[in-house]
Formats: C-alpha cells, sequence, structure tokens
C-alpha cells in the first residue's frame, strides 16, 4: 500500500546535487580542482575576523545584518536598503523562487545552466523550463521566444557555470527588456569578480524593476565553507524576499568574516590577477595540446574532448594522477571536463598529467 503521506509536486523529481568529489581512493596529495574554489583561500584579515568571532559564540546573530550591508554597499556603490544576505548565494535563489514561482509557473534557465535553479524552481512547485544556448553560449533570443504568460522567472549566470562564457551588457539589457510584465530576471554574478570591471547587472537593478543579481562570498572571496550571498534589487523585491528569510540565517562568524572579506580589496585584485594569468595560460597549454575550450571569463576551464569516452578517459587518467576535476555530463556537456583555476603549482600538474594522457610527454 502506498502511504498516504507524500510529498509536494515536484519534490521526487528533484536529482540529489552532487558537490564536486574531494577524495580519491588510496591517494593522498589529491588535487582538488572539481568546485571552483579559491587556491589562496580567505584574506588574512578575513580569517583574523573568523578567530575573533569565538568569543561571541555564545550571542545569537544579528538579525539584519545591517553591517554587512554597508559593508558591501560602500565597496560596489550600492543602496545597503536594497541588499539581502543569505545562507549563499543558493539561499537567496531560493528564496526567489518560493516567493515568485508555484505551481503552473514556469522559471527558465539555459540549456547548461547552474543545477541550483531547477532543483529551486521544484521546490517551490514550478516548472523548470530549459532553454538552448548556441556553441555553449547564453542566446537571448532563444530565452525571448520561451518566455509566455507563465514565466515568472528568468536564471542567468553570467559569466556561466559549467560553461565559463558570458554575454555582454547590451545583450543583458535587450533580455531584461524583452522580458514579459510578470517576469523577473535574476542575473547570478558568483563569478562577476572575475570580470575586471565588470557591475554585474547593478545599474540594471538602478535602472528598472524587474531585474535582481546574486552574488557569493564563495568564489573569489575564497569563503565557501563559510556559506554566505547576497542579493541585489527593487526595495519591494527585497522586502518580499525579507518576509521569508529565516531571521538568523547567518551565523555571526559568517557575518563578521563576510564583511572583513568584502572589504578587503587589495587581496580580491591579487586574487583576480593571479586567476586571470594561470587560467589563460592554463587554456593556452591544454590548447596546444589539442584540446580546446571557450574564451574563459571566471575561475575555471571547459576543456573539450572528441567525445565522452575522450573525456572519461582523460577523467580516469586523472584520477590515477590524483586530481579530481568535474565531469559535467549533468550539464549536457558529457565531452567535456570543468578544470578549477587552482595556484601556478596545481595548473602546471593538471596540465602535466593531461599531457601525459595525451601521450606528449
Ligand atoms: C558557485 C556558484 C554559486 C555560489 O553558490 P553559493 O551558494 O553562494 O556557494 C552560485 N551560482 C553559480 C552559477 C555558481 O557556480
Amino acid at each position: 500500500m502506498t502511504s498516504m503521506i507524500q510529498p509536494q509536486s515536484g519534490i521526487m523529481d528533484i536529482a540529489l546535487y552532487e558537490g564536486g568529489a574531494a577524495h580519491v581512493e588510496g591517494k593522498t596529495n589529491v588535487l582538488k580542482l572539481s568546485s571552483n574554489e579559491n587556491p589562496l583561500g580567505p584574506s588574512d584579515s578575513a580569517r583574523e575576523a573568523f578567530s575573533r568571532a569565538v568569543h561571541d559564540l555564545h550571542r545569537y546573530p544579528n538579525t539584519d545584518h545591517r553591517a554587512l550591508r554597508t559593508a558591501i554597499g560602500e565597496v560596489w556603490g550600492l543602496n545597503p536598503d536594497q541588499i539581502i544576505c543569505g545562507v549563499g548565494s543558493d539561499e537567496i535563489i531560493h528564496f526567489l523562487c518560493q516567493a515568485y514561482a508555484g505551481p503552473r509557473d514556469q522559471v527558465i534557465h539555459t540549456e547548461h545552466g547552474f543545477a541550483m535553479y531547477r532543483i529551486s524552481a521544484l521546490a517551490a512547485g514550478a516548472t523548470p523550463v530549459e532553454v538552448p544556448e548556441r556553441d555553449r553560449m547564453t542566446d537571448v533570443d532563444a530565452i525571448l521566444k520561451a518566455c509566455n504568460k507563465k514565466t515568472k522567472l528568468v536564471f542567468l549566470a553570467n559569466p556561466n557555470n559549467p560553461t565559463g562564457t558570458m554575454i555582454g551588457p547590451t545583450e543583458i539589457r535587450r533580455l531584461a527588456e524583452g522580458l514579459p510584465p510578470q517576469a523577473l530576471l535574476v542575473l547570478d554574478g558568483a563569478y562577476a569578480e572575475y570580470v575586471d570591471g565588470y557591475d554585474a547587472g547593478a545599474a540594471l537593478v538602478h535602472e528598472r524593476n524587474n531585474v535582481v543579481i546574486t552574488r557569493t562570498f564563495s568564489k573569489i572571496y575564497g569563503l565557501g565553507g563559510l556559506r554566505v550571498g547576497w542579493g541585489y534589487g527593487p526595495r519591494e523585491i527585497i522586502d518580499v524576499l525579507n518576509r521569508i528569510r529565516g531571521p538568523f540565517n547567518l551565523s555571526t562568524a559568517a557575518l563578521v568574516t563576510a564583511e572583513a572579506a568584502v572589504r578587503d580589496t587589495a587581496w580580491v585584485r591579487k586574487c583576480r590577477t593571479e586567476n586571470a594569468k594561470w587560467r589563460d595560460w592554463l587554456a593556452r597549454t591544454l590548447a596546444e595540446m589539442g584540446v580546446p575550450s571557450d574564451i574563459a571569463t571566471a575561475n575555471f576551464v571547459l576543456a573539450r574532448f572528441a567525445d565522452q569516452a575522450d573525456a572519461d578517459a582523460c577523467d580516469a587518467h586523472l584520477r590515477s594522477e590524483g586530481i579530481i576535476v568535474r565531469r559535467v555530463v549533468g550539464y549536457k556537456l558529457p565531452h567535456c571536463l570543468r578544470i578549477t583555476v587552482g595556484d601556478e603549482a596545481s595548473c602546471r600538474r593538471v596540465a602535466h598529467a593531461i599531457g601525459q594522457y595525451k601521450g606528449l610527454r
């Protein structure tokens, strides 16, 4: 007999999210390049803030996040009243789906888009709609074509993960302008800091009422283990999201560490420069070995192989060398491997191993 106790429809359609692997059986000195983490970690000032937080562990955290929102506002030139902080940007994505999409509504994401969009849409009872890309590039016309009266949210990561490509401000604006009136554009800027001079869409938030951006401390700030992200949008929308946010969603340690991290702009600059240098070296070196990739704009390279068997075989060789990269079969890129840009030694190590696989070394 089937139980009368059943979850909301859509929940059982969610496939469990698989994080980047961290271990290889029987290997020590494993190199993890599977989760787009900053190889340099957080800044010293962030580490110190985290250590100091030990003295306040018995206190409940602040609920309005004012100090962190003020710091973010100062650094990025944004209005703190239009910022909401969450347990990673994952939580902001979740709030957006909970608040704006439900049964019979549609939530658009791109063909190779981040898995959390689909998961959060299904969790809210809405229907995820996948839109094709053009050669691993966001296709604004295809997104606009997929829109209809049921479209409530359009999620776009720019730069995108796992493709690493991005579209320019003119295309983003065209997308925001072309959406139906009931639809909200969510620009996921998880990798925005890797693109020098990019505002992640903040100017569009100021100009329009249908754009929200999400940001994270998990990538360039080196704080993936802490779980802090934030969103920026029209005041009415941030007000809605705050109504479903748990008052104590961020711990004191998370709040003070993120605040120190965002204020350390010199560290962010250093990480951006190092990343660009070794990303471009890695992409060039792999291309010379016959492993091409698109122009990468974030902190990873999407290496393309002949087919899935070739990508599988290369992945197996890398594992035998203690190197973990990301398979992206679930992202409809079975012939690709996503490789996070590590420090110099890590980039040289993974390039050397791929060279071995290709029979070049
Ligand atoms: C890594 C990543 C995030 C960050 O998620 P957090 O919950 O903030 O750690 C968000 N969006 C994309 C596309 C990502 O790749």
